[in-house]
């Protein structure tokens, strides 16, 4: 297939595009190169071998999106293009708003214009706000507490009213529960700019000796050791889900949302535990406060995407440690030099 993938210069665009090449698809990228670094291609074509086509342009400008679908007959379109980071978008709710709903109307007046049907966009775990139920399965309510959350609820509501108005087009809404880990070569990984807000990223920076301590936001939650309970999911894994999902969409109308997590909560004890035991780095920790707006669990019900697209995370929470230390490790940079 001929697909898109716009910010697939980022994190998890890039471990996508690899294997969307390994299997064989033809890929053409496009990103403003806001968050990432064009170097990561050059890794990826000395991993695999291949090269996706690259425009550094901006998702919002219609009209490039537009001229870049028709020239390549883009059969399908994966949306990673976006910002992520939920405080911030506290503080500057008009640029997530620009960059995250305008920037996927405009991508979606293109697709509409060169008559591309399939999509699959990159939306979170946290379209479920505080859940009530754990694990979450889709039919979950809905609810946001910051504008990042709120920018991906509404892209999918601006998704299923098209499905009504157009019963030709085939979507997938993507729930990522937590990305984390790195291709086992060490050579494309997670290249946060600044202070990173994720706990993986910042347990490495203290293993490499960046950063002093690593602070665990509260051990008074209702979980196992009072910690906080994720559903950390490989990168790599999570690439392989978009792959399935692009397979199972040219088949499948209407808009369908998918859970793609592990099923598994860990804490974040756990997890510093088993990144000191893989990697042999210790994770010196200090217990701080809560931290706003976080929920004591939250872990996928994956088993819809294990029954539709027959799509299951394969690699341990220790596997995601041991690559995202390798990935560190071989980096201290990231992909400056
Ligand atoms: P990332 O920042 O590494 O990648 C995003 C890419 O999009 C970057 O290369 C950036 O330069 C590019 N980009 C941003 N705005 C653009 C624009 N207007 N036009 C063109 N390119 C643009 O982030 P990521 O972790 O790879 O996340 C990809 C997607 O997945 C995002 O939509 C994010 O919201 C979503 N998501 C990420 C996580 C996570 O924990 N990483 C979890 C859930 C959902
Ligand atoms: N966390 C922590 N210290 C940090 C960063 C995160 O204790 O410096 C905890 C956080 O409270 C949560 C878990 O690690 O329980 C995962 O946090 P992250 O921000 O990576 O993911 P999210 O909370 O957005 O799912």
């Amino acid at each position: 297939m001929k697909v898109l993938l716009t910010g697939g210069a980022g994190y998890i665009g890039s471990h996508t595009c690899l294997e969307l090449l390994v299997a064989g698809h033809e890929v053409v990228v496009i990103d403003n190169f806001s968050n990432s670094n064009p170097i990561v291609f050059d890794r990826i074509e000395s991993i695999c071998g291949r090269r996706p086509t690259v425009y550094q342009d901006d998702v919002c400008n219609s009209d490039g999106v537009s001229e870049v679908l028709l020239a390549h007959q883009i059969q399908a379109v994966i949306h990673f293009a976006g910002l992520k980071a939920l405080g911030e978008s506290a503080e500057q709710p008009l640029r997530y708003y620009n960059n995250n709903v305008q920037g996927s109307l405009s991508l979606l007046s293109a697709m509409k214009t060169a008559k591309v049907r399939i999509l699959a966009f990159s939306s979170s775990a946290t379209v479920y706000g505080s859940p009530n139920i754990i694990p979450i399965n889709e039919d979950a309510p809905t609810s946001a507490t910051n504008p990042y959350g709120r920018s991906k609820i509404m892209v999918e509501e601006i998704l299923r009213d098209l499905t009504v108005a157009d019963d030709s087009l085939h979507i997938a809404l993507l729930r990522y529960f937590n990305p984390v880990g790195a291709h086992e070569s060490g050579l494309i990984g997670e290249d946060p700019t600044g202070i990173p807000n994720n706990l993986m990223p910042l347990i490495s920076q203290v293993a490499s000796g960046r950063r002093e301590v690593l602070q665990i936001y509260g051990d008074d939650y209702p979980t196992v050791d009072g910690t906080g309970i994720r559903d950390y999911i490989h990168v790599m894994d999570l690439a392989r889900g978009h792959v399935a999902a692009l397979d199972w969409l040219q088949e499948r109308k209407g808009v369908h949302a998918f859970n793609l997590g592990t099923g598994q909560g860990k804490s974040v004890l756990e997890v510093i535990q088993s990144y000191e035991t893989t990697t042999g780095q210790a994770v010196p920790y200090q217990i701080v406060g809560r931290r706003l707006g976080d929920v004591a669990a939250c872990y996928a019900d994956s088993s819809l995407a294990e029954r539709e697209l027959g799509w299951k995370a394969q690699l341990s929470v220790d596997e995601m440690c041991r690559d995202e230390w390798n990935w560190q490790n071989n980096n201290p940079n990231g992909y400056r030099k």
